[in-house]
Formats: C-alpha cells, structure tokens, sequence
C-alpha cells in the first residue's frame, strides 16, 4: 500500500470533492470527505460549507481523534465528530465519504436498508448498508447512530440524511460511495420488475472473503 504525504492526501480529498459534484453524488457544499494521516492519530477533512470546485490545499483542516484542531484556519465539517468516531471504532478504515446521493436517499427517507442484492456490493460493502437511527446533523448522537449501524460493513444511510461510505483509501470510499448509489437505484428498479433475489449471509461472506483474499493484481 502506498503511504501518501498529507498534502498528496489533500490533493486527492480536493479531486475526491470534484467527482462528488460532477457524479452528481451532493449538492452545492453539502457532505464531506476525511483522510486519515499515516502514522499519526489525525485525519484531514474538508471545511464546513465551502464549494468542492473551489477548495484549495490550505482549506482543509487537520484533527486530531480528540476532536481537536491541529492545523488549519477554517471552521472544520460540521460531521467531523462522526468522521473521528468511525476512525477511533475502526482500525481499518483510512477515508471516509459522506454523500447525500438520491437514490440511497430515498431508501434513507423509507428508513429502509438497501439489500446486497449485486456482488459487487457483497464483495465491497461486506453486506447490507443499513439505516442507522435518526439524529439531528452534526451532533454527537448522530455520530455515534452512525458507527453502531456501521459496524464492520463499509456504507451506512443515515435516516432522512445520506450516505456514509468508508474505505481504506480515497479511492476506495469513493467507489463504495458510487456502489451504494447504483445499488439503491437497482434494488429499487428490481422491486418495479418484480421480486428482487437477495444474496444469502454464506453467499455474501464468501464473495466478501474471496474479494478480500484475492482481488485485483
Ligand atoms: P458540512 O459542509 O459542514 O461538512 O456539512 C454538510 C453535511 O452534509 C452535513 O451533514
Ligand atoms: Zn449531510
């Protein structure tokens, strides 16, 4: 795994920020993006309110996993607490994304999870991406609705809110992000044609395991 300096790190949370808009997965400002920083108990996340397009290296702020600012001016994501609690509850998580994407919305809205119905979610996400419970954004309770509902998977909804999508780099939160967003939009599409199949529990840890042993090159 390559270790990236907190400035390439920032690069890539200002590019991560970019495809967020372009693919149409946040509005405007809303949501946020985090890194861990290698070797330290910190991570970098992106101010509260400040266009994607228009963020500059300096913007981003760097916390520690007390919730402390280390380095940066501005004032930091309203959900850093939820970014600090998901680092603090799991070791391997390295980037986390949040998203208000529309179709993982409205299953956010129902209050109802999104199944793994396609293997690619099952090798990603680990299984289902359930709703966590209510709260109000950006308060300490919402954090901590998140992380429980979260537990070992990769994407949780937040009710009436978004998406978390984490990962062990930038590139792969990104991908669970736009993977949830297809997900909800498939599930949902195979409700109108008829009865969806859902993945059973060994088929999903099989096709998690096989993904985690021996993916890619
Ligand atoms: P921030 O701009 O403060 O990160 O808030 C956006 C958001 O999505 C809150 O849930
Ligand atoms: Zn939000």
């Amino acid at each position: 795994m390559i270790i990236y300096s907190a400035l390439q790190l920032k690069d890539q949370i200002i590019d991560t920020g970019k495809k967020l808009v372009d693919h149409r997965l946040v509005v405007a400002t809303w949501g946020n993006i985090s890194s861990r920083v290698p070797k330290k108990p910190q991570y970098i996340v992106t101010p509260s309110g400040m266009p994607y397009h228009e963020l500059k290296p300096g913007d981003l702020v760097t916390m520690n996993l007390d919730g402390e600012i280390v380095e940066g001016n501005r004032k930091p994501s309203t959900e850093a607490k939820m970014h600090q609690e998901i680092y603090k509850g799991r070791p391997d998580v390295s980037a986390v994304i949040h998203t208000h994407s529309n179709y993982a919305c409205a299953f956010a809205v129902a209050r109802e999870h999104i199944p793994p119905v396609l293997e690619e979610a099952a090798q990603l996400i680990g299984g289902a991406v359930e709703v966590a419970q209510y709260a109000l954004p950006g308060t300490n309770e919402l954090a901590s609705n998140t992380v429980r509902a979260l537990e070992n998977r990769n994407a949780v909804l937040m009710a009436n809110h978004g998406v978390v999508a984490v990962g062990k780099s930038l590139h792969e939160a990104l991908t669970v992000a736009v993977l949830v967003e297809k997900l909800a939009q498939v599930f949902l599409t195979a409700k109108i044609l008829g009865t969806p199949h859902i993945l059973d529990d060994l088929e999903i840890k099989i096709l998690r395991e096989n993904f985690l042993k021996s993916y890619g090159q």
